[in-house]
């Protein structure tokens, strides 16, 4: 049955306008049908290609996107880069720029400290002054020349050599700082020796009226051996202590008078006699220039004046070198 129906035929008449003769077209079924399903399979297969063809674009072309946003972040990173090694490089000048700063700065310092050195005692010329070339600032004078850009090999050199810098000023640093420690201690010392050191006069006067050495005694009129010097004031002047110590004595008696005796260094003492009143009791610390008493005619004194002495081990010895040179001078010319 079903076959017979496959065989029947279906006839097609076209018919065109006006005059023109009618098409009669004669068609199995089972043609048609086929017709239609080469024709349906054919229209589906350009849609199924079409459709993959279309996909295959969406995705390159999304692809593309993608790329095209990859590139760009890869060129911002780039450029980042960039940036950050022309900020290195910068950063690598201006340290090695410092470190000329530095270098010139330890240059003066040490000359600073050669200096300090020869107000220390027993300084001897240790080193050469050394020099740099000074290096004007940044926009001063004239500057010019061709722009070569700088190599990785060039940064990696100035970074070398700035490090190196940096070693070599820290090593010298410490070496300085070490001089400079020793030169303070010596300077302390020779603060010290000096503030221990008589090298002033012990009255605001310096009128010497009898100085150390052979005389005729004031008193007796006869040749005797005067310990000490004289020197006369004004009654109540201060008398001052000719270096710092201990005061070892505070005491009167009809010979000296009012008198105190201190003790410096090296075996030294200072006596200062015939004092109106005393100001240091016994044990007391004393600096130089300190006021210790007052000028006065106590004891065997013809009137206001210092009996100003100086012992050395217990002995007298005269006061004239350890009081200021050109007063030494005016004093031989009488
Ligand atoms: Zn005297």
């Amino acid at each position: 049955m079903k076959f017979t129906w496959f065989q029947s035929k279906l006839t097609f008449v076209i018919i065109p306008e006006a005059n023109g003769s009618v098409v009669r077209l004669k068609l199995s079924r089972a043609a048609l049908w086929s017709t239609i399903f080469l024709m349906l399979l054919l229209i589906g297969t350009i849609c199924i290609l079409t459709i993959r063809s279309l996909h295959s674009t969406v995705a390159v072309s999304l692809k593309s996107v993608e790329m095209k946003g990859r590139t760009a972040q890869l060129e911002q990173d780039l450029h980042r880069k960039n940036a950050a090694i022309e900020q290195l490089q910068n950063d690598i000048y201006g340290l090695s720029k410092q470190a000329a700063e530095v270098r010139s700065q330890m240059e003066r310092m040490k000359r600073l400290e050669q200096d300090l050195h020869k107000l220390a005692p027993g300084s001897a010329e240790r080193r050469k002054p050394g020099g740099q070339p000074v290096s004007a600032a940044v926009g001063a004078g004239g500057m010019g020349g061709e722009a070569f850009p700088v190599t990785e090999g060039q940064t990696h050199e100035l970074a070398a050599a700035t490090g190196a810098r940096y070693t070599a000023l820290h090593a010298e640093m410490k070496e300085l700082a070490s001089r400079l420690g020793q030169t303070k201690r010596q300077l302390q010392e020779k603060q010290e020796r000096q503030q221990r050191t008589p090298d002033i006069w012990p009255t605001l006067s310096k009128i010497v009226t009898s100085p150390y050495g052979y005389r005729k005694d004031p008193f007796t009129k006869k040749l005797s051996f005067h310990r000490g010097i004289d020197i006369a004031g004004k009654l109540g002047d201060p008398v001052y202590a000719v270096a710092g110590g201990v005061v070892q004595s505070v005491g009167y008696d009809k010979l000296h008078g009012h008198n105190v005796v201190i003790e410096h260094d090296n075996k030294l003492r200072t006596w200062y006699m015939h004092l109106n009143r005393t100001q240091v009791n016994r044990g007391d610390r004393v600096d130089k220039g300190q006021t210790i008493g007052q000028l006065g005619t106590t004891g065997r004194s013809t009137g206001p004046h210092l009996h100003y002495e100086v012992l050395l081990s217990g002995k007298s010895t005269d006061p004239a070198p350890y009081m200021p040179s050109h007063n030494r001078k005016k004093e031989r010319k009488k």
